[in-house]
């Protein structure tokens, strides 16, 4: 059986709510935290998307109207998944200011990034329009689709930056960052994409990143083959306890459950009991 690579990390997470996901079928309540998280993914999307005619748009070499370009074109697009949102940013009461305000500061990032890029770009090769389009590099890809029968994996990668000889993956996360290093659950899945772009591509992956957006910074991460026989047995471990459908205890960590979206349901004995003789019906 086929998993995904955010299954592992949330196995890693809390295993019962795995179970309660993937074996229950239950489905989490929007929290303001999963609709920031989703707001800020469609508007990275749409920047990848939407970025060539920015680029094929640009007439000089001038840093600040680079970055005019991108901050204005950025801004409509944000606004646009904003009203898009709209019902969801209701139903966890946060206007559609507030969600442009917390979501604005990472996008500003990402257009300073993208813009230098560009100038630095078209000082040294002195090309315009489609053909500085065709040539820059990194090119970069969003939610990018990979899997692998032989490793029983599959996923969709936030960021991919495709320089000529390397590729390197990049997840967007939100909430808190860690205080050193990637949270153990992000840390497998940047491993993760870069064993699925390794097969696909036939190619050594040394890196990757997590980006952090409310912190605003990016984490490196080095492949090693640890990692990667981590990667191997866990999946095989997820894999068990989704055909077992044996419902895993609570985790360990009560914060994890304070700030938990099922945590309602899963510590009502009741309702589990109820959804657990639904699922067997349905199995
Ligand atoms: S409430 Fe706790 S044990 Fe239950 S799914 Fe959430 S984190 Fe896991």
């Amino acid at each position: 059986m086929k998993i995904s690579v955010s299954m592992l990390s949330t196995y890693l997470y809390c295993p019962r709510m795995l179970f309660l996901q993937k074996v229950l079928e239950l489905e989490e309540v929007p929290k303001e935290v999963l609709v920031m998280g989703s707001i800020r993914h469609e508007s990275f999307d749409m920047a990848n998307k939407r970025e060539e005619p920015i680029i094929t748009g640009i007439g000089s070499l001038d840093f600040s109207y680079i970055l005019q370009l991108y901050k204005q074109n950025y801004s409509k697009f944000l606004r646009e998944i904003i009203i898009k949102n709209k019902p969801n940013l209701r139903e966890v009461n946060v206007s559609l200011i507030e969600a442009f305000k917390k979501s604005w500061p990472s996008l500003m990032t990402e257009a300073d990034s993208r813009a230098l890029n560009v100038f630095s770009f078209i000082e040294k090769h002195n090309v315009f329009g489609k053909e500085l389009w065709e040539k820059l590099i990194p090119k970069i890809k969003s939610e990018f689709r990979v899997e692998s029968e032989q490793m029983q994996l599959k996923g969709v990668i936030d960021k991919l930056y495709l320089y000529e000889d390397s590729y390197v993956p990049v997840e967007f996360k939100t909430g808190k960052m860690p205080r050193d290093g990637l949270w153990p659950g992000h840390r497998i899945q940047i491993g993760a994409y870069a064993m699925l772009l390794e097969e696909k591509f036939n190619t050594q992956i040394k890196e990757g990143f997590v980006h952090y957006l409310d912190a605003d910074e990016k984490r490196h991460l080095e492949i090693n083959p640890f990692l990667k026989e981590e990667i191997k047995s866990l999946v095989h471990e997820v894999q068990t306890l989704i055909e077992g459908r044996k419902l895993p205890d609570y985790c360990q960590n009560k914060n994890k459950c304070k700030k938990c979206s099922f945590s309602t349901i899963c510590y009502n004995e009741e309702e589990m009991e109820k959804h657990l003789k639904m699922a067997e019906i349905i199995a």
